[in-house]
């Protein structure tokens, strides 16, 4: 494509916006970001991009610039935003940052192996890196964590592939990519009001099996995910692979007396299935963690990577803070920060992993619901602590459905709340319990993020123990 004097509109400064009129003024579009806020961060970042002669409108997010020829949009910008409304009437194409890494280099650079879910994608995604380095390849992860994807795409290093993690918003906004392999890890309401309904979601997900050549992988406890393989159009020739906790069926990877073993990439024909890696060369090796080490398995071995290397790879990986990470403290409790679980499917997740376990939950619940999550850990909690703006809804779940677990509502949302929060579930555990933060909720109520939320979890335990020692 010929980028010289195209007029090109970036929506929002940030992470993506910035990056994507660097690219794109470097080479030669005339390029105006339209950004929505207009505070002193990003009147400092304008300023940045005026040197190189980008024009930057702020506080202004919605006026289309006349003769715009196309969009490229942060994702997270909804749809139905009125500069969207516009550009759709005038007939102006609009592209994520997605979309434009593929447009740019995507097809000729190096192949893309996909990872998109409501949750476990970053997870998965650091865990192929990992295989794939482990196999003697150049690669990183790309996506909302690492090398970001138009960096990957666009600067000087050259890699052999990609492990690429997708959202929701990404796919929805990425027409034309065409993934080497995808896989989608599951599928749980979230950010619909983002996509307007769980079908549109659901959609947008399946997107990143479109054109796929060598492997759709899906999940086979969650059929969902099994029919947005079915309803995608792929390469002749292409694989629906599935991964399963229990024994796999052919075609499957999945675990047999604490093995993962893959029956669908056999190197030789006679044999019923290939020894991958031990569960305890997953860490942690909770059950949808060995999931996510499946999914990861199956893309690499789609790529064509050797068993040897997916246990080494898996042995190699640690997880990132805040996702289920064990805080040492002295003493036969346990205490595990699961902040990252700002929803409840993956709550869920957590509170399958440990019993009996004394929970600190809550937060902003962002319209969810708590009855499943509660019923389906009734039987596991020795008491909760709760915290946060929303925890009347945690309350009132525990109410109908574990109206004998004690629950301790601190009714706070200062900072202060979570060390009070970790004494009172000291107090409430007993020898060989687990305190689990795992709130299913977002944090912004009570923190900056959720990294804040879990790093004061983690300072309270420490706290807690020095006192102790
Ligand atoms: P994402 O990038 O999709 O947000 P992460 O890998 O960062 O996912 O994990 C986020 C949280 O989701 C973790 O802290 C854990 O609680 C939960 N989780 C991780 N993998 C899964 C999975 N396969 N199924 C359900 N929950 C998961």
């Amino acid at each position: 494509m010929n980028w010289q004097g195209k007029r090109v509109t970036v929506a929002g400064l940030g992470v993506s916006g910035i990056p994507a009129a660097r690219v794109l003024r470097g080479l030669g579009a005339e390029v105006t970001v339209v950004n929505d806020g207009d505070d002193e961060r990003s009147r400092t970042q304008a300023a940045e991009l005026e040197k190189l002669g980008v024009t930057v409108r702020l506080g202004d997010g919605d006026t289309l610039p006349a003769g715009t020829e196309l969009i490229v949009t942060a994702p997270g910008w909804r749809p139905d935003k009125p500069l969207f409304t516009a550009a759709a009437a005038a007939g102006v194409e609009i592209w994520g940052d997605v979309e434009l890494a593929w447009r740019l280099r995507g097809p000729d650079a190096a192949p893309w192996l996909a990872v998109t879910g409501t949750n476990g994608k970053t997870t998965t995604v650091r865990m192929l890196a990992s295989i794939l380095t482990a196999a003697g390849l150049r690669t990183a992860a790309v996506g909302n964590i690492g090398v970001s994807l138009l960096d990957a795409v666009a600067g000087e290093e050259t890699y052999d592939v990609l492990a690429v993690e997708l959202s929701s918003y990404q796919l929805h906004w990425a027409p034309s990519v065409r993934a080497h392999s995808a896989a989608v890890l599951n599928l749980a309401p979230d950010h619909l009001d983002w996509h307007g309904s769980m079908e549109a979601y659901a959609a947008d997900k399946g997107r990143v099996y479109e054109g796929n050549r060598i492997a759709c992988v899906y999940n086979a406890a969650d059929p969902a995910t099994e029919d947005l393989v079915r309803a995608a159009d792929v390469e002749e020739g292409c694989r629906a692979i599935g991964f399963t906790l229990g024994t796999p069926g052919p075609s499957q990877l999945g675990v047999v007396d604490g093995i993962l073993v893959d029956r669908a990439f056999v190197e030789n024909r006679r044999d019923q299935a290939q020894e991958l890696a031990h569960v305890t060369d997953v860490d942690p090796p909770a059950p949808h963690n060995i999931a996510n080490a499946l999914a990861a398995a199956a893309l690499a071995r789609a790529f064509g990577v050797a068993p040897t290397a997916v246990r080494d790879g898996l042995r190699a990986f640690r997880p990132d803070p805040h996702r289920i990470e064990r805080v040492p403290a002295a003493g036969d409790v346990t205490y595990i920060d699961d902040s990252k679980a700002t929803n409840t499917h993956a709550a869920e997740a957590s509170l399958a992993a440990y019993d009996p376990i004394v929970w600190i939950a809550g937060g902003l619940a962002k319209g969810a619901t708590f009855d499943d999550l509660v019923s389906g850990a009734a039987k596991r909690l020795r008491a909760v602590v709760l915290i946060g703006a929303d925890r009347a809804l945690i309350r009132e779940a525990l109410a109908r459905h574990a109206p004998e677990v004690p629950v301790v509502d601190l009714d706070r949302t200062d900072t202060g709340a979570m060390s009070a929060a970790v004494r009172e579930a000291a107090r409430l555990a007993q020898p060989g319990d687990t305190v689990l933060l795992a709130p299913a909720c977002a944090s912004m109520d009570m923190f900056t993020n959720y990294n804040k939320r879990g790093e004061a979890f983690a300072d309270a335990v420490r706290a807690l123990a020095a006192e102790h020692a």
